[in-house]
């Protein structure tokens, strides 16, 4: 059997490069993927993104300082009406027009306007083809799984006195779990019939794009124009669109949130073994679990309010192992700017990543040592838990899916931009987590000292 692996780096050097460096090849091969019957499930998803998720941000040119200085020079909103209009019109169309001077780009444009214009109208569409019980009730049950390893570890960590620690177990037990997106069919129905409202009477392109922006405006403010009627607890206007390519936690209605959109790979594939779709979506969902419980989410009690609800014993060891993660981070070094990782500006997503990852791990165990109790050929539990054409063990497979997650292109820009984000640039997101995980150092026989298993390392569940 062939292999698809690119062994030129080992695992125990850089998991990033191993897992990456033929990410390509692994995603998009054809024989793996027929094998693994993704491709056409593939092409749906392109299919998608291409019609649906090709998001384009429009500046917004009064965020720019340059566009205020623009202003005062020719004269400002009060000497000059005439010519801040002027300027105005001309930003306006050009933000129109930047995008459609090839031909090339008109489709993609169009379809993006579509998408950026009736965000309810095309998620209706997008769930009823992408979305189904049967997706619903399989992701649910990964969540409890994971919820169950995360209850496990709030009972068993030992830096946690009783008082704190009850408190911890009451705000994981109402966790609510919303699956496919949050559902209010009243709002959906009226967001989509505000279309209605939009005027393309004999309308000229560019005047068609600007009612379009105000049907966009008006879609927008829907909450703001309608809060006397609305319930105090409505939620954002975004936790509608189950077709976003996201998962979060909401801290005030302490609940997570898996959008449909995300249930693609790399993230999730219904045929996936338990081991990839653990070490996947999983781990995304245990991640987000874990933001309840880092130093933002643990602000906030079971019901949402912010409320400091640790002893100051437990609170004083919480924030020392916080601070680990804050060094540790502290000291990548990012050689293609030569800048290092901001760890305090990352803390949380550290936390999440290291919470998630272990909680997700922990499920698949628990999830194999139930299946194999249950059936009796433990052997072919344990075929059916790896890939064709990987020669890797279902717990490596695991951690392999985990870091496929994150592979990407950087470009010396890129690394700027994100560098000053709540996320860690991807490789280190990466590094990171599997060198912080003594259960990644036993799969991949990592040697005490080696770059992915140094000699201290951090955790705080
Ligand atoms: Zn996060």
């Amino acid at each position: 059997m062939r292999s698809y692996m690119n062994l030129s780096v080992a695992p125990c050097d850089d998991f990033y490069e191993y897992a990456c460096g033929n990410w390509k090849n692994l995603l998009t091969n054809t024989e793996l993927a027929q094998a693994l019957n993704v491709s056409t499930e593939l092409q749906v998803a392109q299919k998608f993104y291409n019609a649906c998720l090709s998001a384009v941000v429009f500046p917004f040119p009064a965020a720019e300082p340059a566009y205020l200085k623009l202003i005062r020079s020719v004269g400002g909103f009060s000497k000059n009406p005439e010519g801040v209009a002027n300027y105005l019109a001309m930003l306006l169309l050009y933000t129109m027009d930047a995008k459609l001077k090839g031909e090339k780009y008109h489709k993609d444009y169009c379809l993006s306007m579509v998408r950026f214009s009736f965000p309810h109208l095309l998620n209706k569409l997008y769930m009823a083809d992408q979305f189904n019980e049967r997706t619903r009730s399989e992701v649910y049950a990964i969540v409890q799984e994971v919820r169950n390893s995360q209850r496990k570890a709030l009972e068993k960590v030992e830096w946690l006195d009783p008082e704190t620690r009850r408190e911890a177990q009451l705000k994981e037990s109402t966790i609510e779990s919303i699956i496919g997106s949050y559902e209010n069919e009243e709002i959906t129905t009226r967001m989509i019939q505000e279309i209605r409202g939009l005027d393309l009477k004999e309308a000229s392109y560019p005047q068609s794009l600007i009612h379009l922006r105000k049907l966009v405006t008006r879609l927008r403010r829907f909450n703001g124009f309608h809060y006397e009627e609305l319930h105090n607890e409505s939620k954002p206007l975004d936790f509608l669109l189950g077709m976003q390519v996201n998962a979060f936690y909401y801290n005030l209605d302490n609940s997570i949130y898996v959008m449909a959109g995300i249930l693609h790979p790399p993230a999730y594939h219904p045929d996936w073994p338990n081991s990839l779709k653990l070490g996947t979506l999983g781990y995304l969902m245990g991640h987000e679990l874990t933001h309840g419980f880092d130093t933002m989410g643990s602000n906030f009690d079971s019901e949402g309010e912010m409320r400091n609800w640790w002893s100051k014993k437990s609170r004083a060891v919480f924030e020392e192992r916080a601070m680990c993660f804050v060094d540790y981070y502290d000291r990548y070094l990012i050689p293609e700017i030569n800048r290092n990782i901001n760890g305090k500006g990352t803390q949380d997503e550290n936390i999440a990543v290291s919470g998630g990852l272990q909680g997700a791990l922990d499920a698949y165990r628990n999830q194999m040592k139930q299946l194999k109790n249950r059936s009796e050929g433990a052997n072919a539990t344990l075929e059916s838990e790896k890939m064709p054409g990987l020669d890797l063990s279902p717990e490596q497979l695991f951690f392999l899916g985990f870091a496929q997650l994150w592979c990407a292109d950087y470009e010396q820009e890129h690394y700027w931009e994100e560098l000053g984000k709540e996320h860690t640039i991807d490789k280190y997101r990466v590094l990171g987590a599997v060198s912080n995980n003594h259960d990644f150092s036993q799969v991949y026989n990592c040697p005490s000292g080696s770059p992915m298993n140094p000699k201290n390392s951090c955790r705080i569940w």
